[in-house]
């Protein structure tokens, strides 16, 4: 009972994985796209569900692990899926809109085409259940939080979790007396201070909006800004559209990859500079708010597509903290791959890459919840 067959379903696409937990590095996987597009042969989820299992052919899971983004305050850690707890992610749609639908849409495929084994709801939030009030909540009127479902839950739970124990692991300490400081810096992106293995604040909050500068969205902002774009007419979808999908990355510079940002700061484009430049100022910002919170640091840990591959982000966005013992070493920085230390021998707070694996921390806690007792 070890092979896991890992969902992430988005709105318009539906990635697979098969990961078989005894051999987890001899992996098949793919992405089912354009599902609802005229013409692409795949109607719904249903359709696309049907399809990773005609791909696998023989190789049949004996669990499937779903990525949900938003587990509200009812799912707290990977649930066992049936019909109750479904009705539960159903209900949590009102929450997040934008990232529930496919995740919900993707459970109801999975499971008519696979209804004989468990399927396991793993949630990006769960990891921050563990909030402090202090750091939960938002300084509004608690009559109208409380109504509205609305605190900070923080997301890329599943890869803050991966990460900060594989960070143990490299640093062979155990992770209870720890304190950490991990930047998932992806498309979408969230720094997360952990102690002792638990989340003591992140920069995500009600939705995937809040914090760092991503690919497309805006991170912080003052909220003012909302009631401004309001009252001069903008619509609350178009709103939603400019701060989620127009902004970060791509809405200073054009596009949201940095690789073509760096290139076109390095060519001279002032817009893509001053994206970069903002990025790297909210970092540090957070960086030295977290080293502040959590009473010190034991290691700064750089993770996911940008965290992992763009050294020279890493090395400016340390670049003012070795007051505070973070400094990187610029000839580790500039090679290798897979875990590693990039600060110096001797230096008080370590500064690491650990690549995620937020699929083999599903498939774990899948077969976890799936295979108890
Ligand atoms: P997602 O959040 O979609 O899972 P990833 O963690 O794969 O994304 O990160 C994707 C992003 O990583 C890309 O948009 C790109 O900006 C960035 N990236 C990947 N490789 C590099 C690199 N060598 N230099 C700079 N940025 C990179």
């Amino acid at each position: 009972m070890t092979r896991i067959l890992v969902l992430n379903a988005g709105s318009s696409s539906l990635k697979y994985e098969v990961i078989d937990l005894a051999a987890p590095d001899e992996r098949v996987g793919g992405i089912v796209e354009r599902i609802g597009e005229p013409g692409s042969g795949v109607p719904d989820h249903a359709a696309a569900a049907r399809r990773v299992l005609d791909t696998l052919g023989d190789t049949r899971p004996d669990a499937v692990g779903h990525r949900i983004v938003h587990g509200g305050t009812r799912f707290v850690e990977p649930t066992l899926i049936d019909d109750d707890v479904e009705a539960g992610i159903e209900a949590l749609v009102d929450l997040a809109p934008l990232h529930n639908p496919p995740g919900l849409a993707g459970i109801r495929a999975a499971r008519a085409v696979l209804p004989h084994v468990p399927h396991v709801a793993v949630f990006d939030t769960a990891f921050h259940a563990t909030l402090p009030d202090h750091a939960a909540a938002y300084a509004i009127d608690p009559a109208v939080a409380a109504e509205a479902g609305i605190r900070r839950y923080g997301f890329h739970g599943t890869s803050f979790a991966f990460v900060s124990r594989a960070t143990a692991q490299f640093l062979d300490r155990p992770i209870e007396e720890l304190r950490l400081i991990v930047l998932h810096l992806g498309n979408g992106a969230s720094a997360c201070a952990i102690s002792g293995g638990v989340s003591i604040d992140t920069t995500m909050g009600l939705t995937p909006l809040e914090g760092l500068v991503m690919g497309t969205r805006s991170g912080d902002i003052d909220p003012g800004v909302l009631l401004h774009l309001a009252r001069l007419g903008r619509s609350v979808d178009e709103i939603d559209d400019l701060l989620n999908r127009r902004s970060g990355l791509f809405g200073m510079a054009g596009s949201n990859d940095l690789r073509d940002v760096a290139s076109a700061a390095e060519a001279g484009d002032p817009s893509a500079g001053l994206a970069i430049e903002v990025m790297l100022h909210r970092l540090r910002k957070y960086l030295g708010a977290y080293a502040g919170e959590i009473g010190g640091v034991d290691a700064v840990v750089f993770t996911a597509g940008i965290g992992e591959n763009a050294g020279w982000l890493r090395a400016r966005a340390v670049e003012r903290l070795g007051f505070l013992g973070i400094a990187v070493d610029a000839e580790r920085n500039g090679r290798g791959d897979g875990a590693r230390r990039i600060s110096p021998d001797g230096s008080p707070v370590e500064v690491l890459v650990i690549p995620t694996d937020e699929e083999l921390e599903i498939a774990e806690q899948t077969a976890k919840v799936a295979f108890a007792d």
